[in-house]
């Protein structure tokens, strides 16, 4: 299995080479040559497997240059009922993301019982034993640089920690995470993760790892990665999780494939519901993959209109789904690229226009194009959930079925129950458990959030961090410091 770039100036290279890389050379993301094809007789095989069984039998397809013995370890050392603990007090399944009914045809899959309570844990913690793995091949190390305003920094350093010959140093704003998120981070102690509380918003932690990485002799000397959203790793080991809530939503063990089963997914990045996409190209029998944004609708707005105005970040809201308020969603290109029938030089022609912000702002419209009638062959469409609506699917979710959900899950929940058809089942992926957002379950239901019983009293622990200034060659030499 080859990898290509979306934007087609960059030589095909393999899985393991492409890793540890985020964009590839010439400013585009990396995707398969070609998706496999999975068959109906593979799809009735894999009925019956457990999360780790299914997962080696997805990834097997897409990662041809790691032996086999060693990604099924790998992968079996990562989906383990012991990482996947942090089910809803009373919920002691030991299966890796369980289905659960709400009633006939509406069913949550819970993906968010790791170890941050996000289900971004689902594809970092397979990362983390990736790069751990490829780095003792080489005997190279890797400082993962990063900026969060809570839950991507604490998945990564949850993901890394303890790894050989992997540092994090993760910049956040000084006092802006929640208790609860501050509190999961900082108070980790292994010695390779480095918290640096930082002096001014998440936009100066992002200026700062922004900066370092365009310095390119000090990127290159101090072996700084990243483990953004766009890396092809992440998306891959979120394909895995469409199988498996089809399986479970259509019968289990000894269901049929004909059934369709519709998804609905709270988005931000776009890398979620890539994950879905690439899986119903594979031959997953996807009908509807619904996109939920919250009051950011950039997506929302491109699936019903065609057109692609990515935000500035002064326009972006600040809502009480935080981790989709995303303004430029850094996976979309993988879809449009295919949407486009693969044709890197539209890509290109389309990027550019976005890149340079010219002349109408930075948007594209794909309205009046041979492509966006063909929009609806991919299966998506779209819709927008605000915080009204938020709390009122909270309230109707925890009247009706006694589950209490989070913010992003139930703009997700609201958005698929508008658009689901009659006679398909519909699934929602649940991407957070609701005690990270306490704020708005109150709001919402006048009570405290449910929490996991392994994370009573995290505050009370003592937490390792350093508080710094905003000034990226500060933190330049604390990461030198470091690294002898
Ligand atoms: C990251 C995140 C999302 C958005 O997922 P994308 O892959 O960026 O579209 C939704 N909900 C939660 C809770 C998240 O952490």
């Amino acid at each position: 299995m080859r990898y290509i770039s979306t934007r087609g100036n960059s030589p095909a290279k393999s899985f393991t080479e492409i890793l540890l890389a985020g964009l590839a050379p010439d400013g585009g993301l990396y995707l398969p040559e070609a998706y496999p094809r999975v068959s109906r007789s593979e799809l009735d095989q894999w009925r019956a497997l457990s999360y780790p069984a299914l997962a080696f039998k997805v990834l097997e397809k897409f990662i041809d240059d790691i032996p086999a013995a060693d990604l099924r370890a790998l992968i079996e050392r990562t989906y383990t009922p012991a990482v996947y603990q942090n089910s809803r007090p009373g919920d002691d399944s030991a299966e890796i993301t369980p289905l659960r009914w709400l009633e006939p045809g509406l069913a949550l899959l819970e993906l968010s019982n790791g170890p941050t309570l996000a289900f971004k844990d689902m594809a970092m913690q397979l990362l983390g034993n990736l790069f751990e793995y490829a780095l003792e091949k080489t005997g190279q190390e890797l400082n993962i640089l990063g900026a969060t305003s809570g839950d991507t920094g604490s998945s990564a350093e949850y993901a890394m920690r303890g790894k050989r010959g992997i540092r994090v140093f993760m910049l956040s704003p000084a006092g802006k995470m929640s208790r609860f998120q501050t509190a999961q981070m900082f108070s980790l102690a292994d010695p390779n993760i480095y918290n640096i509380a930082v002096e001014g918003v998440f936009d100066d932690c992002q200026d700062i790892v922004k900066s370092v990485s365009n310095d390119h002799a000090f990127k290159a000397a101090y072996r700084i990665g990243t483990v953004n959203s766009i890396n092809w790793a992440r998306v891959a080991a979120q394909i895995v999780y469409y199988f498996k809530g089809y399986f479970a939503a259509t019968g289990g063990a000894g269901g049929s494939n004909e059934q369709e089963v519709s998804f609905s997914v709270p988005s931000g990045n776009f890398g979620n519901i890539c994950a879905g996409h690439i899986a119903r190209m594979m031959g997953l029998p996807i009908r509807q993959l619904i996109l939920a944004t919250n009051e950011n609708n950039v997506l929302d707005e491109f699936f019903r209109t065609g057109v692609y105005r990515p935000r500035s970040n002064a326009e972006t809201r600040q809502t009480s789904s935080p981790s989709m308020d995303i303004s430029k969603a850094s996976n979309f290109e993988r879809f449009v690229f295919d949407l486009v029938g693969r044709d890197a030089a539209t890509v290109r022609d389309l990027w550019a226009g976005i890149e340079s912000g010219a002349p109408s702002g930075a948007a594209f419209d794909l309205s009046g194009g041979a492509h966006f009638p063909h929009i609806r062959d991919y299966g998506f469409v779209s819709g927008t959930s605000n915080h009204a609506d938020r709390l009122a699917t909270i309230r109707k979710v925890w009247a009706q079925y006694g589950i209490m959900v989070d913010t992003h899950t139930a703009d997700g929940i609201k958005v698929g129950l508008e658009l689901r058809e009659p006679g398909i089942p519909l699934v929602c992926l649940e991407t957070a458990l609701p005690a990270k957002f306490d704020e708005t379950i109150r709001a919402a239901l006048g009570r405290e959030p449910e929490r996991p019983a392994g994370l009573m009293g995290i505050e009370q622990l003592p937490q390792r961090f350093v508080v710094m200034a905003a000034d990226a060659p500060a933190i330049k030499r604390y990461i030198e410091e470091r690294c002898r």
